[in-house]
């Protein structure tokens, strides 16, 4: 049996990590959640409440902000495996809170780094940490393995120090620590605050008549945007190797946000223009203009192709929130088809 610790279990990519490491027999999950007043765990209440997992899913409180707890548990556990998904993910938040995001998203990678050297003394460990296509910032598209970075933000600047902390214990350890440089991917999990999903919840909340309009900031900015279920697999691929190493998780196609509030609300027979007005509150300090990814390492080494394209993803998360849309309008007694 192998033991898996995931630190970020509770968020997007956590829970279809858990999802897919549990659908294979041979391992144990381990999540790390971190104490609220009322409980945020709807991504894995389904995995929590399967009988089948009992014995091969466990939750356990811990939080990157404090070295000991994490310390503590990489003991106690003797993990595998652990992925470092936790982090104060938001780019535009991390503006407002610039020094918090750091501690979670930096030096947060540097304490679980350190908890894991210490265990890797007495028993192989396997680290992965996720680093982000915002390091590359102002970099110039498509960006590459090659390509300098150029963080825009307090968060793409955290996270390239816990990138360069990753490379650093692997040259200086040792370690067998991987950085996948995961360009944006979303789905129906996708926190609602992302530009996708408000888009995808917005305008299906329009079309159910329960909102009158979507307020957006910079919609010409580009992303190459996969789904979250065909990333999470680069991430065990990259521990699966024979040797550590960093790549670049991305679909190779680069759309605007206007193309993705066209195509949703297209799907949904609306015209997005009807309905989007400007906000300066969504606009950032500074922006990331395009990123756009160049996957061949990940596909020629890993064998790693995504499964789902843009459309497919928009398809996938419009579904789902049509869904909420219609329950809550149900729930407000209004009469439903
Ligand atoms: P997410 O949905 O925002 O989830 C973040 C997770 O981190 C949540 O489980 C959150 O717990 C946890 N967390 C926050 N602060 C913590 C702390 N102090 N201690 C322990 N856990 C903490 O993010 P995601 O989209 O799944 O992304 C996963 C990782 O990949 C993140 O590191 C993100 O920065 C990175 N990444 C994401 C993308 C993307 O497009 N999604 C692209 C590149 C890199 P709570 O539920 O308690 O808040
Ligand atoms: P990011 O690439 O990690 O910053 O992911 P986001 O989904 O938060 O933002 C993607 C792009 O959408 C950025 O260029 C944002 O400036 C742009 N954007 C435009 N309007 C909005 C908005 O209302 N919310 C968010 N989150 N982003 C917006």
């Amino acid at each position: 049996m192998k033991h898996a610790l995931i630190t970020g279990i509770t968020g997007q990519d956590g829970s279809y990590l858990a999802e897919f490491l549990l659908g294979k027999p041979d391992y144990t999950v381990h999540g790390l959640v971190r104490r609220s007043s009322t409980l945020n765990r709807q991504r894995i209440d389904h995995l929590t409440s399967d009988p089948e997992l009992r014995e091969r899913f466990h939750l356990h409180y811990a939080d990157l902000a404090d070295a000991s707890s994490l310390a503590m548990l990489v003991e106690t556990l003797q993990p595998d495996e652990v992925y470092n998904l936790g982090a104060q993910s938001h780019v535009r938040v991390s503006f407002d809170q610039p020094i918090y995001t750091a501690d979670v998203v930096g030096t947060g990678t540097m304490r679980i780094l350190e908890a894991v050297r210490h265990l890797n003394r007495t028993k192989a460990v396997r680290f992965y940490q996720a680093s982000s296509s915002e390091m590359y910032g102002s970099a110039p598209p498509p960006q590459t393995m090659e390509t300098p970075f150029h963080p825009r933000s307090p968060y793409a600047c955290a996270k390239l120090y816990g990138h360069w902390q990753t490379v650093n214990y692997r040259e200086a350890y040792g370690l067998f620590a991987c950085s996948g440089i995961l360009f944006n991917h979303e789905s129906p999990r996708r926190g609602e605050s992302f530009v996708t999903r408000k888009i995808t919840l917005g305008a299906t909340r329009i079309k159910e008549g329960l909102q009158k309009k979507l307020v957006m900031g910079n919609i010409d900015s580009k992303r190459d945007w996969g789904f979250a279920g065909d990333y999470v697999r680069a991430m065990w691929m990259m521990l699966q190797q024979d040797k550590p190493d960093d790549y670049i998780v991305a679909t190779g196609e680069t759309y605007t946000v206007r193309q993705f509030l066209e195509w949703t609300f297209g799907m949904l027979d609306l015209d997005y223009r009807d309905y989007v007005e400007f906000d300066p509150r969504y606009m950032r300090p500074s922006e990331v203009d395009v990123l756009l990814g160049d996957p061949s390492k990940a596909k020629a080494v890993l064998g790693w192709e995504p499964e789902v394209d843009i459309h497919g993803l928009i398809k996938m998360m419009v579904e789902n929130d049509l869904e909420i849309a219609r329950r809550e309008k149900y729930a407000q007694g209004y009469q439903t088809v």
